[in-house]
């Protein structure tokens, strides 16, 4: 077999001659400078990032894809979604579209692309659009608050997504449920050089019109903000203000009130005005060093927009409350504790208030409790991040990255064991998968101690949570429930660490028990820029992704299987004893079809139900003799 098949490589990686690295590089380079930016390994998707708007999208392509199937296209992140979509529709099978890749690989967009093609080919009707409008619109939303410009990604999401996708018995979408996992949140009062804040911030201030921005008693300036004014506050090709009004829209699609819409950018003004005040020295009668805020004037600002006493707000911020069974111990906070306390609350009302809009969304899109439904979750997860200074946030994330490859690993395996002892064909045990590569890559990293046991004990003094439960703003109020003495409770809550590891656990969970779909996600260079394709950065990608594994995998069984009768709907054509009339059995009708066209046993494998056929070439070669007959 020759490398490279035509101009553009293989489309299919089972097809690679010599299976080895160097070729899978140059085979994905090779198409890549074709702007094939799509190849196969089997059903699995690898997509390498474009980083340019190409002309393989919209309606007209969806189209093209609805009505083929898998191998009959070229290589498209359409043709997974149809496939899977079809699956969930005609056999009741969930699914799940497991999408990986590092920062910037274009998981994001990958995702949209598999939403937007479901939401164009399922269901019509009024009630379903306006369903399918909620779901899309939930994308900006999220994007706005848990996005931001990171030196790897202009459009970085700083959260990871799953979404579940609700349909009916007929295919057509009821709803859906969101989860969100561990948003970066000290973002919020700390970037890093040539990165942003999230960029909610900078929509409001540039968006907002004189009199929203007088509400909120903002100015437009951002340089005015210690959380934005640390670094970088433009994007390149990024129209913060058109941004804003498209976010306040597609909150009222999804059924957010004006009331509520308010109430959002009023805790989004209150945190970036927390970031102003200032903290100074100041000592106590008895001359121990302690803290005072000297900008009074942002404290009454603070306190006029979530209705809070100033005095309370100040009283929170530099002092802490000890409870014993029997006394109350009040100490003052020197200055590093008050700012530390400060940049706490401000992260924590951000997190919360990014819950708050999930669960908001949730509520508007959720399907009825006991409505039958079938399923597909889509996730969208922060790529695998090797930092200079690995801080626990890159921990996690890296755990969940190793997480997901064992469940690539499982379930590629599991699946193809299990289709094969199902239809009876004789399974030979391949050794593969090395997950050594990834396990090396989150052991041997070091990671920044220090700010690790900060941040996963990053709970908030219940002073702040008091002060802030006691604000007449109905949503801050609501975000500080703890704050309320009469629940208080002793109990401490478990640590961030530990809820994103049990989260994690609950994904996997259920992502076991739905059928996978995997969209692989390379990033070409490190420039963000079209056209230029790094072998050394796409090799570690392909390493850890497993790829040439998965592909060694591919190969020793069928790359292609298909039931008899839609096998033999679709070729009847190609024999003269199944054209135009065949009247017996759908499996012998097959084999009369392979049988004429002298297909190499070798190359099949006839099971209880299936037809399998061994490398994509054969099918390729049944597609072409069926164009020609056409
Ligand atoms: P990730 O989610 O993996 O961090 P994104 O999906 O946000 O990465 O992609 C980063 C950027 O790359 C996008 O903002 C977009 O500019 C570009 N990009 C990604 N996929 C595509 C695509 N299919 N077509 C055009 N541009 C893309
Ligand atoms: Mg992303």
């Amino acid at each position: 077999m020759p490398l490279l098949e035509g101009s553009v490589g293989v489309e299919d990686l089972v097809l690679l001659e010599p299976l080895v690295e160097e070729s899978l590089l140059k085979n994905l380079q090779l198409r890549y400078e074709n702007k094939e930016i799509y190849t196969y390994i089997g059903n699995v998707v690898i997509s390498v990032n474009p980083y340019q708007q190409l002309p393989i999208y919209g309606p007209e392509y969806i189209a093209k894809y609805q009505d083929c199937t898998f191998y009959e296209l070229k290589p498209h992140i359409y043709a997974l979604a149809n496939v899977a979509y079809q699956s969930l529709r005609d056999r009741d099978q969930d699914q799940c579209i497991l999408i990986t890749g590092e920062s910037g690989s274009g998981k994001t967009e990958a995702s949209k692309l598999v939403m937007s093609y479901v939401a164009a080919v399922c269901g019509k009707g009024e009630q379903v659009n306006s369903v399918k409008e909620q779901l899309l619109q939930s994308n900006p939303v999220l994007e706005a608050f848990g996005n931001a410009k990171t030196i790897r990604n202009n459009n970085s999401s700083r959260f990871g997504k799953y979404m579940d996708i609700e349909f009916d018995f007929k295919g057509s979408p009821l709803g859906g449920v969101i989860t969100n996992y561990l948003l970066e949140k000290s973002r919020v009062v700390k970037q890093l050089k040539g990165e942003r804040n999230f960029h909610i911030f900078y929509q409001l201030l540039a968006g907002a019109d004189a009199q929203l921005l007088k509400a909120l008693k903002l100015e437009r300036d951002t340089t005015g903000y210690a959380y934005l004014n640390q670094e970088t506050s433009r994007v390149d090709g990024m129209d913060d203000a058109s941004s804003f009004s498209a976010v306040q829209s597609a909150m009222a699609v999804i059924g957010f009130s004006e009331e509520e819409i308010r109430q959002v950018l009023e805790v989004t003004a209150l945190v970036l005005k927390l970031g102003n005040v200032m903290v100074a020295d100041e000592f106590q009668a008895n001359g121990i060093p302690a803290s005072g805020i000297c900008d009074g004037r942002g404290v009454q600002e603070i306190g006029e927009l979530v209705g809070l006493s100033s005095e309370e707000l100040k009283r929170a911020l530099c002092s802490r409350t000890m409870e014993t069974a029997k006394e109350k111990v009040v100490t003052a906070l020197n200055v590093m504790q008050a700012q530390y306390a400060r940049d706490a609350l401000a992260k924590n009302i951000y997190s919360r208030l990014f819950n708050w809009i999930v669960n908001r969304i949730n509520e508007n899109i959720k399907v009825g409790i006991g409505e039958q439904k079938k399923v597909m979750g889509v996730l969208d997860i922060y790529g695998f991040e090797i930092l200079e200074d690995n801080s626990f946030e890159q921990f996690v994330i890296n755990y969940c990255n190793e997480k997901l490859q064992q469940v690539f690993i499982e379930m590629t395996l599991k699946e193809e064991q299990e289709e094969y002892k199902r239809e009876g064909i004789p399974w030979t045990k391949v050794d593969y998968f090395d997950n050594g590569i990834i396990c090396n890559l989150i052991e041997h990293v070091t990671y920044n101690v220090t700010s690790f046991i900060d941040k996963n004990n990053d709970l908030l003094f219940r002073d702040l949570s008091q002060a802030m439960w006691k604000a007449q703003h109905p949503l801050i109020r609501s975000l500080f429930p703890e704050g309320n003495p009469k629940q208080a409770s002793l109990k401490r809550p478990p640590t961030a660490g530990a809820q994103f590891k049990s989260s994690v656990a609950i994904l996997m969970k259920n992502l076991y028990s739905k059928n996978p779909n995997y969209i692989r996600c390379i990033k070409p260079n490190e420039h963000q820029q079209r056209g230029q394709f790094s072998s050394d950065l796409v090799a570690t990608q392909a390493q850890y992704l497993g790829l040439l594994e998965n592909v060694r995998v591919r190969r020793a069984g069928y790359a292609y299987r298909q039931g008899y009768g839609p096998f033999l709907e679709r070729y009847r054509l190609l024999s003269r004893s199944t054209w135009p009339r065949w009247n017996g059995g759908d499996r012998e009708g097959a084999e009369k079809v392979l049988g004429e066209l002298s297909i190499s046993s070798g190359e099949l494998a006839f099971g209880k139900t299936k037809i399998f056929i061994r490398s994509p070439r054969t099918l390729f070669y049944l597609e072409e003799q069926r164009r020609l007959r056409l």
